[in-house]
């Protein structure tokens, strides 16, 4: 049987599988990392929205405690007012002046406060349903890759399985003197061990060839790559 098929049509076939190989333990490699950054933004969406949420509530305590001041604040005020009114000691006058003036300073400096708190708050409750959605379509976003990925998966398995099954009936093929050095070059760089060659030149390495492997690529027979160490074929569809 081996006799039958040239090196050159071999490796370009094994080359094929290799590719496809490759390809599948990728995609395969691939689906965990991409399920994990779906998760990822799952939480990060959450996070997001429960720190706002915490800030929210925060500043509406804050303000409700301001606002308590600065009702305690008027009512002081209103009282060092009644007992300017009412008394008649110059010296009592002139300290509850300075009272008045202390007082009035701590309700302006009160007064920005809450409407500070105000203008925060009225910015951050806006936010909080926009997070919300954001979070509802990344959990949507995830279950839908969840799906997608289950199938993926088992149809990744699937090819996989079906090229292995198709290199292990290709392998045999290769004439004993190349087998050494095919698995050899396999076991380090796997579907890199191979290179097409197209005008003269190494598909790998970019490289230009000899006329004279050119003429034996042609005859596909067993060529190597003088630059990369690659097996050269010569493209096809077979
Ligand atoms: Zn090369």
């Amino acid at each position: 049987m081996s006799d039958q098929v040239a090196p050159g049509v071999i490796f370009r076939r094994i080359h094929r599988e290799l590719n496809a190989i490759y390809f599948c333990v990728e995609g395969l490699e691939r689906l965990p990392r991409q399920l994990k950054a779906q998760q990822n933004r799952v939480l990060a969406a959450e996070k997001t929205k429960t720190d706002t949420a915490d800030l929210l509530k925060k500043n509406k305590v804050e303000q409700h405690k301001t606002e308590v001041s600065l009702k305690q604040l008027n009512t002081l005020m209103e009282k060092y007012l009644r007992q300017q009114d009412e008394s008649s000691d110059p010296k009592v006058f002139t300290a509850l002046s300075h009272e008045v003036a202390t007082t009035k300073k701590k309700i302006g400096d009160t007064e920005d406060k809450v409407l500070e708190l105000m203008t925060v708050i009225d910015e951050t409750a806006p936010k909080i349903p926009e997070l919300e959605k954001i979070i509802l379509k990344a959990k949507t976003d995830l279950l839908a890759f969840e799906k997608e990925a289950g199938t993926k998966k088992s149809d990744l398995d699937s090819l996989l399985v079906e090229h292995k099954n198709r290199l292990a009936q290709l392998e045999p093929l290769i004439p004993s003197e190349y087998t050494q050095g095919y698995f050899r070059t396999k076991k380090a760089t796997f579907q890199d061990c191979l290179a097409s060659v197209e005008d003269k030149t190494c598909n790998a390495c970019q490289v230009t060839i000899t006329t004279q492997m050119e003429n034996e690529i042609d005859d596909n027979r067993y060529v190597t790559c003088k630059s990369c160490g690659r097996i050269l074929y010569q493209p096809g569809t077979d």
